[in-house]
């Protein structure tokens, strides 16, 4: 107990160590605050080693040293950057859709200062946010009016609720999806204050299933997209067209939840995923997607239809609490110029890292494997043809062939050094295969190469240690 009193009273006070943090480079230009929070942070955890037996450099500066690790840690922000070298396009936990560079420079002007949110040029007077993207969505999907709103989920339970609350909902039983997060279309449908109305099996559902379940109290038929499975065998669904003749016939709203919407076709290994713009021409009289799935923009909900319908949606309540903010909305606006008046697949990098050329991404591996056999002549490193899907609910059961670069370190197992990478500053997410480290090249960018060179460099480094 003496010797550990002995220790403790050797630890700076913390005024002698700020003074000696203000004649530090190390702490320039930082918050007084921030750095007070560091050296007692520190302070505190030399403390407790101390008083738990352990060993501690208590001078100031191996307190000023500690301090500044703290800092850097403070001051970084949990939410950052990853090298997303796992294949998967649209990974809803490493954020989706990266933005095109029209879609950033709209979302940099808009967020350094003030802007034409909801104001009119022409008049001066009060505009509509939703007047930034209507027109190029009517342009490019064909619809007569849009709205876009916080995120698809949004988008859906604003649609169920403006057209059918009260009422009854029609629903196949094969579409009763739940993706990701606890969104539940019978959930869905009961917080929108409808009743859900199941019709047929899980595996068959055919238009007199949906025929027979009309009845006065009917407000619309709800089709879903089967985003993240497929029902395959002795199947059936009515295509759009008759969905869309006996919502006609009934005077009935055919509503489709597109999940990812995109506004090209993408054709993948067996599946071809529609663009909206068909979806819209078959009939449907709403649609709904995604802003950040294949669309390839912000987080949002897109909400494109018939005019009776949407102006019902800009009259509801919830259409301010589900409202998008201005980041979001220029992301989308800047991406539907994009699709517009450039060129999508090569600017929008969703489209363009699904579309990637097989032989292309090979060339690509090669290049990366000569980087991580430079950095870390030890190791195994092989290119590899590999097989992803889309991810954020979409082509479901779709496999993209690509290719990455397979690597097993020295000494360290793959799992270990998944976890190594992980724990940088700029952490690289890969995945394991067959005990091995694989890198697939896919969604990675030329500067990413480097960073994941140095990066297994230095695991290799620790190697020989
Ligand atoms: C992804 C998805 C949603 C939810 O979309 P968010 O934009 O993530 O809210 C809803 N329905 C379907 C069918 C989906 O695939």
């Amino acid at each position: 107990m003496a010797e550990f009193k002995a220790a403790l009273r050797e630890i700076p006070a913390i005024d002698k160590l700020l003074q000696a943090a203000a004649g530090d480079d190390g702490f320039a230009g930082l918050e007084r605050k921030a750095v007070t929070e560091a050296l007692r942070a520190a302070v505190d955890e030399a403390r407790k080693a101390i008083m738990s037996g352990g060993d501690r450099d208590v001078s100031i500066k191996g307190i000023l040293d500690a301090a500044r690790r703290k800092l850097a840690v403070m001051l970084r922000p949990t939410l950052r950057r990853v090298i997303n070298a796992t294949g998967v396009v649209l990974h809803t936990n490493l954020g989706r859709a990266p933005l095109s560079a029209r879609a950033q420079a709209s979302v940099v002007e808009v967020m350094n200062g003030y802007s034409t949110l909801e104001y009119d040029l022409v008049t001066g007077e009060r505009g509509s946010r939703y007047s930034h993207i209507r027109e190029l969505i009517c342009r490019l999907t064909g619809a007569e009016d849009a709205l876009a709103v916080n995120n698809n989920a949004a988008a859906v339970v604003l649609a169920v609720s403006a057209v059918g609350a009260g009422r009854e909902v029609i629903v196949s039983r094969g579409e009763l999806v739940e993706v990701g997060g606890s969104f539940r279309i019978p959930d869905v449908i009961s917080q929108s204050g409808a009743r859900l109305v199941e019709v047929g099996t899980t595996n068959k559902t055919h238009i007199a299933d949906y025929r027979a379940a009309i009845t006065p109290d009917t407000a619309a038929l709800l089709k879903v997209h089967t985003s993240n499975y497929r029902i395959v065998g002795f199947t059936a669904q009515p295509d759009a067209a008759e969905l869309v003749a006996l919502g006609e016939e009934f005077g009935l709203p055919v509503i489709e939840d597109l999940g990812s919407g995109t506004l090209l076709p993408v054709e993948a290994g067996d599946w071809r995923e529609p663009s909206v713009a068909e979806r819209v021409a078959a009939g449907f009289s709403i649609v709904t997607f995604s802003g950040d799935k294949l669309f390839g923009a912000g987080q949002a909900g897109i909400i494109a239809g018939k005019k009776v319908y949407i102006d019902k949606m800009k009259k509801h309540p919830l259409l301010r609490a589900f409202r998008i903010d201005k980041l979001s909305l220029a992301s989308l606006e800047g991406t539907l110029i994009d699709y517009a008046w450039g060129n999508p697949v090569c600017d929008i990098p969703v489209q363009r890292m699904l579309r990637a050329d097989p032989e292309v991404l090979k060339t690509s591996a090669a290049r990366l494997a000569a980087i991580l056999k430079e950095q870390a002549p030890d190791w195994s490193v092989r290119v590899t043809p590999t097989a992803s899907p889309a991810g954020g609910g979409s082509l479901p059961a779709v496999n993209l062939a690509g290719y990455g670069v397979s690597v097993s370190p020295r000494t360290v197992s793959a799992a270990a050094a998944e976890i190594m990478l992980r724990k940088r500053d700029v952490p690289v997410i890969a995945r394991i295969q067959d005990n091995r480290l694989l890198f697939d090249v896919r969604c990675l960018r030329e500067e990413d190469f480097a960073e994941i060179g140095l990066a297994c460099a230095e695991i290799a480094k620790g190697e020989s240690m």
